[in-house]
C-alpha cells in the first residue's frame, strides 16, 4: 500500500496551475499573480502635503517659535484634488489640505496645529520648518516603470490596493479552480428533510464545500448520487465538464455498491492509486482524466475531512499557483499520550491550548472515523506512526486544520 508520502507525490506530479487568464481586479483577490504587473504612473503622481496646514517657503519662517511668531499672507487654499493655483511669494503662504499638491514657490508645510490665525487674511507661524518638512515627494512610493506586484505573488488585500492604487482595472491570473463537489449512497438525505428508516443527514457535502472555499476555490455542488452506475456516470461526467477537479465523497471502499472506482474507468479516467496506509481513510481513489482530477474520498465523515486536509488541499493550492502547500504547524507539548495501536499512520483529531508562550496538545477522546464531534471539536491534526504512542511531554508538530 501507498505510504502518504508516495501518494502526495504521486498527486503532485500530475497536477500543474491552471492557465492564466486576465480578469478584472474585483475578481483577482486571492488569485495567484501570473504575470509582474508594472506601474504606469508615480506614487505620489506630485510632491503633496502630508498635513493639514500651511505651504510656505522654509526661509520665511526660519526662528519662528510661540514667543517669535512670524506673520504671513494667505493668498490661496488647495483642497485635496484641487490643483495649485498661485505660486507662493515670499512673505505668504497657501492653506493645503493632506493629499493635495504643493504650490510653486513653497518648500515645506507647517501643520496647522503649529499656527494660529491673525488678523484677517494673515497667519501667525508658531514653528520654524526644514525645506521639505511635511511634504510628500512624487514617486517615493513607486515610480512609473516599476514592476510593483511580482509574478507568482498570492494577491491579498495589499496586493489588490497597491493594484487599483496605480490605476491597474485588470491583472494576468491563475483563476481560481473550479471544484466539483458529489456525494454519493442510497441512504444519504438534505438536512431539513424529516429522517426514514436507514437514512442519514449528508454532512460531507456541507464540510467539503466550506473547505474546499477555504482553499480559495469555488464550489461546484454535483449534488447527491445514488449508489448505482447510472446515477455516479452522469454526475461525475458532468462534473469532469464542469470543474477543474471532482470530488466524491463515499463509495470507494469493498462493499458490492462502492461503485466509484469503476464508474472513473468507464469515463476514460486513469486511476493513479486506491489505497494508502494512513487512518482514517484508507480507501482513496486519485484519477486523471487530461488535465482534469478525481479525488474519490471515503464516506465517514471524518475520514472524508482528513484525507481532504492532506492529500486533495494541497494539490487544489498546486492548481492554483501556490508554491506553498503544507497546512500550517505549531509545536505543541502533548498533554496526554497519543495512542496509535493500528499499523498505518494515524492522523489523530486533537485541540490545542496557548499557556504560557507555549502551546499544548490533548488528543480528542474519540478518534473512530465516524464520530463527527471528535472532527468538531479539534482544532489540529497530529500524525502518529503506526503502533506508537507519543508520550506526554513529547514536542510535536501539530497540524492546524486550516
Ligand atoms: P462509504 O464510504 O460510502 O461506505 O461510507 C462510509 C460511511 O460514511 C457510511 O456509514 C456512510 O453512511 C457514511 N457517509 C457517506 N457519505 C456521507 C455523507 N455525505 N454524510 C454523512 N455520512 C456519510
Ligand atoms: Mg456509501
Amino acid at each position: 500500500m501507498l505510504t502518504v508520502a508516495e501518494a502526495s507525490a504521486i498527486i503532485q506530479a500530475a497536477v500543474s496551475p491552471r492557465e492564466p487568464r486576465t480578469v478584472p481586479l474585483s475578481a483577482a483577490a486571492e488569485c495567484v499573480l501570473a504575470a509582474d504587473a508594472v506601474t504606469p504612473i508615480n506614487l505620489p503622481r506630485w510632491d503633496n502635503s502630508a498635513v493639514d496646514g500651511y505651504a510656505l517657503r522654509s526661509e520665511d519662517v526660519a526662528g519662528a517659535n510661540e514667543n517669535n511668531p512670524i506673520h504671513l499672507r494667505v493668498v490661496g487654499e488647495i483642497p485635496a484634488g484641487k490643483s495649485p493655483g498661485v505660486p507662493v511669494e515670499p512673505q505668504t503662504c497657501v492653506r493645503i489640505f493632506t493629499g493635495a499638491p504643493i504650490p510653486s514657490g513653497a518648500d515645506a508645510v507647517v501643520m496647522q496645529e503649529d499656527t494660529k490665525p491673525h488678523h484677517e487674511g494673515y497667519i501667525a507661524v508658531l514653528e520654524s520648518a526644514e525645506p521639505g518638512e511635511s511634504i510628500r515627494r512624487a514617486g517615493d512610493d513607486v515610480t512609473a516603470g516599476e514592476i510593483v506586484l511580482r509574478s507568482d505573488m498570492l494577491l491579498g488585500p495589499a496586493q489588490i490596493g497597491m493594484a487599483a492604487a496605480v490605476g491597474l482595472k485588470k491583472l494576468a491570473v491563475r483563476p481560481r479552480p473550479r471544484v466539483g463537489v458529489l456525494v454519493t449512497g442510497a441512504e444519504i438525505v438534505e438536512p431539513g428533510r424529516p429522517l426514514r428508516e436507514g437514512q442519514i443527514y449528508d454532512s460531507n457535502s456541507y464540510a467539503l464545500a466550506a473547505l474546499v472555499k477555504r482553499a480559495g476555490c469555488e464550489v461546484v455542488d454535483l449534488g447527491i448520487a445514488d449508489d448505482t452506475r447510472e446515477d455516479l456516470h452522469e454526475k461525475i461526467d458532468y462534473g469532469l465538464s464542469e470543474c477543474d477537479a471532482v470530488i466524491t465523497v463515499g463509495g470507494v471502499s469493498v462493499g458490492e455498491y462502492d461503485l466509484v472506482k469503476d464508474v472513473l474507468t468507464e469515463l476514460g479516467c486513469e486511476q493513479k492509486f486506491w489505497k494508502v496506509a494512513m487512518r482514517p481513510g484508507k480507501p482513496l481513489v486519485f484519477g486523471v482524466r487530461g488535465d482534469r482530477f478525481v479525488f474519490g474520498l471515503p464516506g465517514n465523515p471524518v475520514s472524508a475531512t482528513v484525507t481532504f486536509l492532506i492529500l486533495v488541499r494541497p494539490a487544489l493550492l498546486k492548481l492554483r499557483g501556490l508554491t506553498q502547500w503544507d497546512l500550517p504547524q505549531v509545536e505543541a507539548e502533548i498533554q496526554e499520550d497519543f495512542v496509535n495501536r493500528g499499523d498505518r499512520l494515524h492522523f489523530m483529531r486533537g485541540r490545542l491550548k496557548k499557556q504560557d508562550d507555549k502551546w499544548t496538545v490533548t488528543p480528542s477522546p474519540q478518534q473512530a472515523a465516524h464520530v463527527i464531534s471528535s472532527l468538531a471539536n479539534a482544532d489540529c491534526l497530529v500524525a502518529v506512526p503506526g503502533c506508537q504512542t507519543l508520550k506526554r511531554g513529547t514536542l510535536v508538530p501539530a497540524l492546524v486544520i486550516a
